[in-house]
């Protein structure tokens, strides 16, 4: 007897169950990924139109929309709109320190939001988080810059430093001593003095009418630093600035005696020294601040991205104890220069805890440990491919050169970083690269890196060497 089931029957049939519900499972997955790609047509669409991206392609954001869209940061991931996670080996824009996603972060945010997110700190109005972050970064810079001007980001803090210093040369008395010396592959930022202190031609061939009184000396030459100061006048002179590892111009880390002697030129001429710690700053070397590396203290600091790790827009400038002495003793009347955020209550809070985080959980010291293994693992992949140049890190910052040649330092015509970069972006890393008479790859991964996660990136690269050794540095493309 043939057996015939009714309907009811079926679809109470515990098999058919299951088939039904995997079913559904499908569709709702394929309907998920039409609506995850009409969302991300539609935000490519609107990006093109009405979102000016900064230091970006303009033509390639119009005829390929956004590389990605993130919707998501967990410590050292992101994940972009297609649900892809990448290992974001740059922490962004160098910056965030302590990793995504920290609910401490938010926790702190939320309840300084809600209790004083702003209010004004011109005319000595003062708020709690800002007396008490200013106290704090006292406390960790080395020597005696014990006091703290708040910004909102690093071109603004640099800015500050060149006024603050051409102000102070007028309350002394001098002042002819308007020149600031800046060195090559510097990077300062981009509002009109930070831009105008950058040594990387590039940002300065932006627009072609340039702030007066800035100079660039050769890199690394100290020789070429006390020529260029006897040439302008050393009366002229008010600040020498440089960042203590130049980031976006290479990775280019000095001489051990370096800044000793910069030091000392700048003391015999009386001038000021400004150290750019926007990227060293805060852990990313292995040391609080970069500047410890070479022991010595400038007249001022400017710091920025690893204060906040990112999560609000924080940056200030710390001065020596002379400087403020000077200036409450010569200044009268109104300091001519504030932001309307120098100390935002939201953005301070939040840069304690981002502190608080980074010493709790011993992160300067694990940037120093993971930057001596990183260093390790660029230098076993360097063994493997004969077109990797010279490698380097201090802490968790770190460069890849790409060569044609070791011997000669010969570079290939076309630059290899960018299509290696788009490679491991491909494979699941994230990185930069530099290209001004270089071909270097750029790294500077979250100061939380573990092992495990450092020998996932290390992995990644080897990978995408072998990919590109194959596909062009075999064909001599
Ligand atoms: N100085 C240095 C050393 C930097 O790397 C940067 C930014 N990459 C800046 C200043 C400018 O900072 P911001 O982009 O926050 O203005």
């Amino acid at each position: 007897m043939c057996n015939v089931f009714s309907l009811k029957e079926i679809f109470s049939s515990v098999g058919m169950r299951i088939a039904i519900k995997k079913v559904y499972e499908i569709l709702n997955e394929k309907r998920l990924v039409f609506m995850t790609i009409q969302l991300k047509e539609e935000l490519k669409t609107l990006d093109q139109k009405h979102f000016l991206h900064p230091t970006t392609s303009i033509e390639q954001q119009q005829t390929q929309g956004p590389a990605a869209i993130f919707i998501e940061g967990n410590g050292i991931y992101l994940k972009d709109i297609e649900g892809n996670i990448y290992i974001d080996g740059m922490s962004s824009l160098w910056n965030v320190n302590i990793g995504h996603g920290r609910k401490e972060i938010a926790e702190v945010a939320k309840e300084q939001i809600s209790t004083l997110a702003f209010s004004s700190c011109f005319a000595s109005f003062s708020n709690e988080p800002a007396i008490r972050l200013a106290t704090k970064i006292a406390s960790l810079t080395p020597g005696d810059l014990n006091t703290v001007f708040f910004t909102s980001g690093g071109s603004e803090s640099n800015d500050t430093a060149i006024k603050l210093a051409r102000h102070y040369w007028l309350l002394k008395g001098q002042p002819e001593r308007q020149k600031i010396i800046s060195r090559t592959h510097s990077y300062h930022g981009v509002a009109m003095g930070a831009t105008s202190a950058t040594g990387l031609q590039a940002f300065r061939d932006f627009t072609n009418s340039h702030a007066p009184d800035f100079h660039y000396v050769y890199s690394e030459s100290v020789r070429n630093l006390r020529e260029t100061i006897e040439a302008l006048g050393p009366e002229t002179v008010a600040a020498f600035i440089s960042e203590p590892v130049q980031g976006a111009g290479g990775v280019n880390i000095p001489q051990k005696d370096y800044f000793k002697e910069v030091r000392k030129i700048c003391d015999e001429y009386g001038i000021l020294f400004i150290a750019d710690e926007v990227i060293t700053g805060f852990g990313r070397t292995g040391k609080f601040f970069g500047m410890e590396h070479y022991g010595v203290v400038p007249d001022m600091m400017s710091f920025a991205k690893g204060v906040s790790s990112g999560y609000v827009q924080l940056g200030g400038v710390a001065i020596s104890e002379t400087i403020h002495q000077d200036l409450c003793e010569l200044s009268k009347g109104t300091l001519m220069h504030g932001y309307t955020y120098s100390g935002h209550a939201l953005a301070c809070q939040v840069g304690l805890k981002n502190i608080e985080i980074l010493e709790q959980e011993n992160l300067v010291e694990n940037a120093a440990n993971m930057g001596d293994a990183m260093l390790e693992g660029f230098r076993a992949l360097q063994e493997k491919y004969s077109f990797i140049g010279r490698v380097r890190t201090l802490g968790l910052l770190g460069a890849i050169e790409l060569v044609k040649s070791r011997e000669t330092g010969e570079l290939f015509e076309t630059a290899l970083s960018p299509i290696f970069v788009q490679e491991t972006m491909k494979r699941g890393l994230i990185l930069r690269t530099v290209t001004y008479d270089q071909d270097t790859v750029v790294f500077s991964p979250p100061l939380i890196l573990s092992r495990v996660e450092l020998d996932e990136m290390l992995r990644i690269l080897d990978e995408t060497f072998e990919h590109i050794r194959k596909t062009i540095v075999e064909k001599n493309i």
